[in-house]
């Protein structure tokens, strides 16, 4: 598989476009791989995690096309990974021409809460009727937690965050051709049952991609802190979870508490991690 990190900021970007901090000064002066857009990543060119506020912008600033997007597993409902505008505008009704029918994947809660933001600000339709189907040119999908299902030729697992009560956050493990990835943000220490999931379904991941809002001096919280990716790391090495060349990846990386790329990058290497960028290509 080939994944393509879109976005790898926490909700507010980095540099924060207002912001006078040291971290953001330094992004800004060194421009590149600090320069992080909100979080959302494609799997070859078929397969989006997160229908995100930038992904347009990253489509065009990493000369990667969205336009044969199949499927889209979507995390949870925050703003900084759902932008429910570009259900619209990828529609026929917008002079789109071409898209496939999206199959659009959530849990019943985060469904339910984009269903309420669409027809409050964007339509007077349902986003759950089959009259949004029709206009939008897509499917849902209701995603079990914890149960394996296929999208397209993906088999995904949705493990609960721990992260948004009641919203119904989700990570996913997306495996094809026997290799196996998994997208953890956001959310602050795995649940113990995903854990118990890794060893009942015998998961072996190639890349593992875990939120990192807090940096190396700050503890987590909501999300997951540098010393916290490093425990997991660590963890999911000695279970057999991460395959001997299996890599873990930084994303969603805050400004306050986390320096620019290259001193970020630099710490991480140290601690057996590496920091995602955006328009980075991993060949997994
Ligand atoms: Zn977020
Ligand atoms: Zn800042
Ligand atoms: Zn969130």
């Amino acid at each position: 598989m080939i994944l393509t990190f879109l976005g790898t900021a926490a909700a507010n970007a980095f540099p924060e476009a207002f912001c006078k901090c040291r971290n953001c000064a330094q992004a800004r002066t060194l421009g590149g791989p600090s320069l992080r857009k909100r979080s959302a990543a494609l799997i070859n060119n078929d397969l989006l995690i997160d229908l995100g506020p930038d992904i347009m912008a990253a489509s065009h600033m990493h000369s990667c096309s969205l336009d044969d997007v199949r499927y889209c597993l979507q995390t949870h409902p925050h703003a900084d990974h759902l932008d429910l505008s570009h259900l619209l505008s990828r529609s026929p009704a917008y002079g789109v021409v071409g898209a496939p029918v999206l199959d659009f994947y959530a849990s019943r809660e985060t469904l339910e809460r984009a269903a309420e933001t669409f027809e409050r600000d964007l339509a007077r339709y349902s986003l759950l009727s089959a009259e949004a189907e029709k206009y939008l040119n897509f499917k849902i999908h209701q995603v079990q937690p914890l149960e394996p299902f296929m999208v397209g030729p993906y088999s995904v697992v949705a493990f609960p965050a721990n992260h948004a009560p009641g919203m119904g956050a989700m990570l996913y493990s997306i495996e094809a051709n026997g290799r196996a990835i998994f997208y953890g943000t956001d959310t602050a220490a795995l649940l113990e049952e995903t854990w118990q999931a890794f060893r009942q379904h015998k998961m072996r991941f190639d890349a593992v991609i875990l939120d990192h809002t807090y940096g190396p001096e700050q503890s987590g919280g909501d999300h997951l802190s540098a010393h916290q990716v490093i425990e997991h790391a660590d963890r999911m090495r000695s279970e057999g979870v991460l395959g001997s060349r299996g890599r873990v990846f930084a994303t969603h990386i805050a400004h306050e508490g986390n320096p620019a790329h290259p001193e970020l990058a630099a710490f991480a290497k140290k601690h057996g991690y590496e920091v995602a960028y955006d328009g980075l290509v991993l060949t997994v």
